[in-house]
This record gives structure tokens, sequence and C-alpha cells, in this order.
């Protein structure tokens, strides 16, 4: 044995291990970088998990086993020209500083924050006010900003605005691309107010040709610079438009919206009924179904005031 140790430490023994011990980082290393999961998303998910209240930590979980959860901008552009109602504003918005700087250094911020919290390549949203209000240079800036912080981002807009300002965010100047993807959540639904083509609409039927519009600005944006597009359609549901909702996801589909997404809403004035203040998401689930209205609350007072503060529509 003694014999053995004494060979084992010559010169060549040192090189061999020395170049076995490389070998075996290199594989460990190799086998890190092509996991199915980027071990940051690993251990975020894992934080998320923890922080999770014992009685969700279900089979059927979602959070903190495949996502970490939906991320989007907050307070970082709350400005609109729309008077929709209800709306998912603040009380402060229309009162705070919303310009192009500002907005992309405080979407920077949120981004370091979720960076550090939620790891990598999550999906976020542009989110918090009209964000097509912003110039279309700070607008791209602020989705460069999230890419930078490993996000996928999603405008989210009322899609009131022409296809040359699409144009201005996809691709630059001199005419290359920006993006070779924008997303984009568009909300279009008869409780909004200001709509240049059609300030109120009756009916959501009204609006399939702003639907149309929209989509087909998208579609230019491909043809003509082959940004590929991902389009999203948003509508807030009420007790007025809700058998109608059919009929939008039927034409959004023809159209080629790649989702449709429906909120019910709380704050909404029903035109067959009354009000809708302060309901909780299972009475209005239960008035929907049976057109039955909630009494009114102080809520509905606070959603008076944010109305008396905001920008007339353009
Ligand atoms: S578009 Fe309507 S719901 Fe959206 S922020 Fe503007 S006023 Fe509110």
């Amino acid at each position: 044995m003694r014999g053995t140790a004494i060979a084992n430490n010559t010169p060549q023994t040192f090189a061999l291990r020395a170049s076995l011990r490389r070998g075996a980082r290199w594989l460990r290393d190799l086998e890190r970088r092509t996991r199915p999961v980027d071990p940051e998303v690993l251990t975020a998910l894992a934080r998320r998990w923890e922080e999770l209240p014992p009685g969700v930590q279900t089979p059927a979980q979602m959070l903190g086993r495949k996502l970490t959860g939906c991320e989007g901008t907050h307070g970082v552009f709350p400005a609109c020209n729309f008077g929709c109602q209800p709306c998912y504003l603040s009380a402060n918005s229309n009162r705070v500083r919303v310009d192009g700087a500002h907005t992309v250094a405080e979407v920077k911020r949120q981004m370091a924050f979720f960076r550090e919290r939620r790891g990598p390549a999550q999906y976020a949203q542009l989110i918090g006010g009209e964000v097509s209000l912003l110039p279309a240079e700070a607008h791209a800036e602020a989705l460069e900003m999230m890419r930078r912080y490993g996000r996928m981002p999603m405008s989210f807009s009322h899609g009131d605005f022409d296809y040359e300002y699409l144009e201005e965010i996809a691709v630059r100047p001199d005419g290359s691309r920006r993006f070779d993807l924008v997303s984009f959540a568009i909300h279009i639904d008869s409780t909004m107010r200001g709509r240049r083509g059609i300030r109120h609409a009756g009916s959501e039927r009204e609006l399939h040709p702003e639907r149309r519009r929209v989509r087909e600005m998208f579609d230019r944006l491909t043809a003509e610079h082959g940004v590929r597009t991902h389009l999203a359609h948003n509508m807030t549901v009420t007790p007025d438009n809700l058998d109608e909702v059919a009929d939008v996801v039927r034409v959004c589909r023809e159209l080629g919206y790649s989702s449709c997404e429906e909120r019910s809403s709380a704050k909404r004035r029903s035109r067959r009924t009354a009000s809708w203040s302060g309901s909780s998401p299972r009475r209005l689930t239960a008035a929907l179904m049976s057109r039955k209205v909630p009494a009114a609350s102080p809520q509905r007072r606070h959603a008076s005031r944010w109305r008396d503060t905001r920008r007339a529509p353009s």
C-alpha cells in the first residue's frame, strides 16, 4: 500500500488528477447549461413556492412550479385620454409625472426588481395607463429595457393609435427592424368612451370594424417590415355586454387575434339596472348570472372623483 501511495504522488499523477478535475468541472457546467430550466429560474420558482400560503400549495398549483406569476409595470405611466366606466387606473392618475424619460427610468427600476425576484424569461406587461400616449421612441425604449432584464414584454393599449405610431415603435428611422416580434393586448369594448372612430359604442357589434382596423395595422407591419406580431384582445364584461361575449370571441378568432381575455367588472353602472360598485367577485358572478345588482358602496364615490380629474378625450 505504501508503495502505491508513493507512486500516486508522481508529477504525472498530479497532472492527471488536475486534468480529471478540469474535465469534471466542464461536464458539470455542460450539464447545467443544457438543463431544460435555467438554474436562475429554478431558484425563483422555489422562492415563489415558499412564499405561497400553505393552503394553496396544492398539486394543481402552477405558481412556483411552472410560473412565477404574471408581471406588469405599476404606476409608471398613469395617464389616459379615454373616459371609460369602469376604469382600472388609480385616483391619482393624470396628476403625476408621465414623460418618456421618467417612464423609462421607472420601468428600468421595476424590471431590475422583477429580475432579482422572479429570474429571467418571464412575460411582463407594459401597463398602468394608455401607453400609446408615450412618444413612440420612449415606448420602444421601455420595451427594450424590459427585454434587457429578461422580460418578454406586451404593451397594453386601447388601440386608438395609427399605423405610423406602431411602425415607429417596431422599426428604426433607417428602416431596420428594432423588434422581430411585437406583442400587444388591445382593449376594445362598449364600456369605453373616447375612441376617435366611435366615441361611445352602444353595442359590441358596433366595435367590430375597430377590431378589424387594429388587426389590419399589425398585419401591415408584418407585410411591410417582417415584424411578427402577437395580438391579444381584452374586454370588460358587464351585464350590458355579457350576451355579446360569444360574438366578440368569434369575430376576434376570425380576424386572427391570438387570444381573448374577458374581465368582469365590479364598478359598472348598468344601463339595465343601477350600480355595480363594491361587488366581490363572487357576488358579481352571481349577479352576472342572475342579472341582479348589488347595492352601491363608497367605492362609487371614489370612481366619480377619479372621473372628474381626467383629461378630455382627444
Ligand atoms: S382606456 Fe379606459 S379603462 Fe383603459 S385606462 Fe383609459 S380610461 Fe381607463
